[in-house]
């Protein structure tokens, strides 16, 4: 696909962070778009919510999002914004497992036009444990990845009243550590997941830039508009063996937002039947 007919190629984009993502968001939009990005500077994304949790996060991760993007719009008279949020958890189908979800979210004011894209991943080191000794410190540490990924100590989970980031190397941490557990006993140590302190999460948010890359040059057959993207999800894939619909997906409705347009893409699982185990007729 050529990028340079794009109403994207050649523009100013502003990128809405205070955590150097533009690392892993710019190189794409400079490659495929040749993009002249712009980092603002004073621009303090905290404001809407922050991982150590001095601050809290309303609504949901878009509505954050957007949120920035506005913000960082009107602040810095930009027409092409883009604003990053990501949350970490469980994995939301795979119990257990914790999860790094990313959110990019383009909006082109001068074009009236959002583009979202969203990539969970379990490629992720967040973590966080009440821990008594330095010993457990120690392992924690080098499970997330430390000191190429930082980490943050805390008197306990929800306690923020000394909270220490920013810690270079070991010998910091062993220190601020044994201070800690001489004066409560315990510490609470949880993985830094802003992006400059987690490399990790510096290349799941690349992974999204990526895909935000894709949908922008999606184009709407009909009028097209970028960011013709997958609108519905639609099951009833049917079974091989009684032929009936399953739960499984049979088709995507892709859907512009723009013009309405509708476009069906059938069996994007590459498959036309449904092996009768998931079949709820077959198999109850
Ligand atoms: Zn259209
Ligand atoms: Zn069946």
């Amino acid at each position: 696909m050529k990028f340079s007919d794009s109403i994207f190629f050649r523009r100013n984009f502003l990128i809405a962070t205070s955590h150097k993502k533009e690392e892993a968001i710019a190189p794409v939009l400079r490659e495929k778009f040749q993009a002249n990005v712009i980092v603002p500077e004073g621009f303090n994304s905290d404001m809407f919510g922050t991982f150590t949790g001095e601050i809290e996060r309303v609504g949901s991760p878009l509505d954050a999002a957007r949120k920035k993007s506005k913000a960082a719009a009107s602040a810095f008279n930009a027409s092409l914004v883009i604003a990053s949020e990501g949350s970490f958890g469980p994995h939301p189908s795979l119990y257990f497992v914790p999860a790094d979800d990313e959110i990019l979210l383009l909006t082109d004011y001068e074009n009236d036009l959002e583009l979202a894209v969203r990539e969970v991943s379990t490629n992720t080191n967040f973590s966080a444990k009440q821990v008594a000794s330095l010993d457990e410190v120690k392992t924690f540490a080098e499970a997330a990845g430390f000191p190429g990924h930082k980490v943050i100590l805390k008197k306990s989970n929800n306690d923020y009243s000394h909270l220490v980031k920013n810690i270079k190397n070991w010998d910091e941490l062993q220190l601020i550590s044994k201070l800690f557990l001489a004066d409560y006993g315990s510490l609470f140590i949880e993985t830094d997941m802003r992006a400059m302190n987690n490399p990790t999460r510096m290349s799941v948010i690349a992974q999204t830039a990526e895909k935000l890359a894709v949908l922008m040059n999606s184009k709407c057959p009909h009028c097209k508009t970028p960011g013709f993207d997958v609108g519905n999800i639609v099951p009833g894939l049917p079974c091989i063996s009684c032929k009936l619909p399953t739960e499984s997906t049979l088709k995507y409705v892709y859907i512009c937002k723009k013009c309405n347009y509708h476009q069906d893409s059938y069996y994007p699982n590459k498959k036309s039947f449904e092996d009768p185990q998931f079949c709820e007729w077959c198999n109850p």
